[in-house]
């Protein structure tokens, strides 16, 4: 294994440090928290910028990078701001990453183009009031219709919908069944009649909007089927190992500005006519925040390689997000500690990694259930 910056990777992320100094430099960010701007508009910057078209085979227009360079993307631009991390993950992993996999040629051939110039907005539907961690328990059904389908149900916590082009919704299409059998995924344009949104209040991450989404006999076509139909389990597992990839990546990005942020404030603050970094307890703190966000750093890599090369990882995926979500929340938690007032100021950053990092050992699948999921690759 060699996690040395290739020529090309320097590049891509020089170029994300220049689009997010010029279009999310700190203030903007702050901005944008406080007005709870969905930052969709940075999605045709990306597009631009050719970041979208990363993950995408050639064949399709895209650059073919493997997937270590699109997680370093990730982790770049949540340094910068974690909304750019999650603006362009949701797309890529919601969006294109089922598409690609299962999609039929004209599904893949009609949307990842536009999804790679950053046309098109996508947001995951699987959530729902009985089915968190338990997804199996999804009850929202889709029953055939002479022309393709129609659903009713509900879904929960789904974001970015309201701005979402099409929503990637998991329903039951085989009446009667149970469990991970029976369930299909459906690609649906966000504007189909029968579908109702209210908007879900939350502590952080402003500028995710989240959604309950009710689902009111909505039709769609045949063609909106995405993979086989009754095997829509398949889908989301692979979506979701991506999107936790992602959100390790992520995760590393934030710990670390997070974990600057309170090693310059130790540098500058002076009590007791000594900078504070100079008292070895916030000095050992700062080491421990380091090391650890090193091994999340590591250890998503890993998974980044190992996926690149089409290894099966599900345990290294699993293992990436936990250890990286827990690395952000004992940083973000020292940190606060550090800076203190200042940390807690609304006028400061602190305070916003510290309330965003609180979903990442349970948005996409809880760390209770990646250790499950660990504990079952390891054989126990
Ligand atoms: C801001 C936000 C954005 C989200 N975005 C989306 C989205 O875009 N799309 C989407 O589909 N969903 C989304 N979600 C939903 C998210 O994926 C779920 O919150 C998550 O899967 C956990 O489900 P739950 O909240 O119902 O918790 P629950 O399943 O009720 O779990 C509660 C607690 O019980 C524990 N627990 C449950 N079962 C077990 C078990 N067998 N063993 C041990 N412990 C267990 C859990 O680990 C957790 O600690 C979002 C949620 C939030 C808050």
């Amino acid at each position: 294994m060699d996690f040395s910056r290739t020529d090309a990777q320097r590049e891509i992320l020089d170029l994300v440090d220049r689009l997010m100094r010029k279009h999310l430099p700190p203030e903007e960010v702050r901005r944008r928290d406080a007005t709870h701007d969905d930052c969709s508009d940075l999605l045709k910057i990306y597009g631009d910028a050719g970041l979208l078209a990363l993950p995408f085979p050639e064949k399709l227009g895209g650059i073919e990078a493997d997937r270590l360079t699109v997680m370093l993307v990730n982790e770049r631009l949540g340094y910068h701001a974690s909304i750019a991390a999650s603006l362009y993950s949701t797309n890529v992993d919601f969006g294109g990453m089922p598409l690609l996999a299962f999609g039929t040629d004209a599904q893949r051939e009609q949307l990842i183009p536009k999804l790679m110039r950053g046309e098109l907005r996508f947001s995951f539907a699987l959530t729902e009031s009985n089915a968190g961690s338990d997804a199996a328990g999804l009850v929202t059904r889709a029953r055939k219709t002479a022309s393709g389908w129609a659903i009713i149900g509900r879904k929960l916590w789904i974001t970015n919908a309201n701005t979402a082009d099409y929503l990637v919704i998991a329903c039951r299409t085989r009446p009667g069944s149970a469990g991970r059998d029976g369930v299909s995924v459906l690609l649906v344009p966000r504007r189909a009649q029968g579908i109702h949104m209210t908007p879900l209040s939350k502590v952080g991450n402003n500028c995710m909007s989240s959604w309950d989404i009710g689902l009111d006999d909505v039709e769609v076509s045949q063609d909106a089927l995405i993979g086989e139909e009754g095997q829509g389990f398949r889908v989301l597992m692979h979506t979701l190992q991506y999107s936790r990839t992602s959100q390790a990546a992520k995760a590393v990005g934030i710990a670390q500005t997070a974990l600057d942020e309170a090693k310059r404030y130790a540098v500058e603050r002076v009590q007791f006519g000594k900078r504070i970094a100079d008292f070895q307890v916030i000095r050992h703190r700062l080491v421990d925040m380091q090391t650890r966000v090193d091994q999340a750093r590591w250890i998503a890599y890993h998974a980044g390689w190992l996926m690149s090369k089409g290894v099966r990882c599900r345990k290294e995926a699993a293992q990436a997000k936990v250890v990286a979500s827990e690395a952000l929340q004992y940083v973000t938690h020292h940190g606060m500690q550090i800076t203190a007032s200042l940390g807690y100021s609304m006028d400061g950053d602190m305070q916003r990694y510290w309330r965003d990092s609180r979903l990442y050992s349970f948005g996409e699948g809880t760390n209770e259930l990646q250790r499950d999921l660990i504990a079952k690759e390891m054989g126990l």
